[in-house]
């Protein structure tokens, strides 16, 4: 099963996996980045790394519109059920991983916040190691640095790190963690969404090139890669 990726514009992603979709994160009707509507994608699972808005903000109509099962930590997974009807979830918490039809999904650290739009608790904020059959793909999502980070290195074939800084690792803390990784390769997330995330992401892959073993690859929102 061949894996594209699809990159939705700040922390949203499509993943294409076999005739599997995910989506990761989707921000899209308010986002000035993102190239696609809610009303538009497509997704049998959801998964959602914390409760800030701009990474739930079109969970629950997506779910409702496919009914796609939401993967997210548990107090999201009851926030979705108990206050928007959303019944098809999957609730996880940190360290906790599962098997599904696509492949393996961990849960991971993120040191972050993670409080809901309307203020419920939004649980810990996550991570995600997706083990597939062509390899393996790391979302730190938003978060800072940690040198834990360290413990899923060997093995990562593609890492998306957060470069925007202000509310996540900025440039020079991402370099670090792709140092703590090694991953074969590694994308930029989470940055030229609005002014005060802007970021140059080529001088951040010049960087990286020079400073470390990893490849990493600059899409604009709606541009795509392949997992292998
Ligand atoms: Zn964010």
């Amino acid at each position: 099963m061949a894996t594209e990726l699809t990159w939705l514009g700040h922390g949203s992603w499509f993943i294409q996996i076999g005739q599997t979709t995910v989506l990761l994160d989707p921000f899209l009707n308010d986002s000035p980045t993102a190239p696609a509507k809610a009303e538009d994608v497509s997704a049998d699972f959801i998964l959602v790394s914390h409760g800030h808005y701009d990474h739930v903000a079109d969970v629950v109509s997506i779910a409702r519109r496919t009914g796609a099962q939401v993967i997210a930590n548990f107090e999201i997974t009851q926030w979705l059920a108990n206050k928007h009807g959303i019944e098809n979830t999957l609730g996880m918490n940190l360290g906790g991983r599962v098997s599904l039809p696509f492949g393996t999904v961990k849960m991971t650290i993120a040191w972050h916040s993670s409080q809901l739009p309307d203020g419920a608790d939004g649980g810990n904020p996550s991570g995600f190691l997706l083990t597939l059959a062509d390899g393996t793909l790391y979302f730190a999502c938003d978060t800072a640095l940690f040198s834990d980070m360290r413990l899923i290195a060997g093995g990562v074939d593609l890492a998306i790190l957060p470069i925007g800084d202000l509310f996540t690792m900025g440039p020079e803390d991402a370099l670090d963690a792709v140092k703590l990784i090694g991953p074969k390769r590694v994308i930029p997330d989470h940055y030229n969404t609005w002014p005060p995330i802007e970021q140059d992401a080529a001088a951040w892959a010049r960087s990286v090139r020079d400073q470390t073993s990893s490849e990493p690859i600059v899409l604009e929102p709606g541009g795509k890669t392949a997992l292998a």
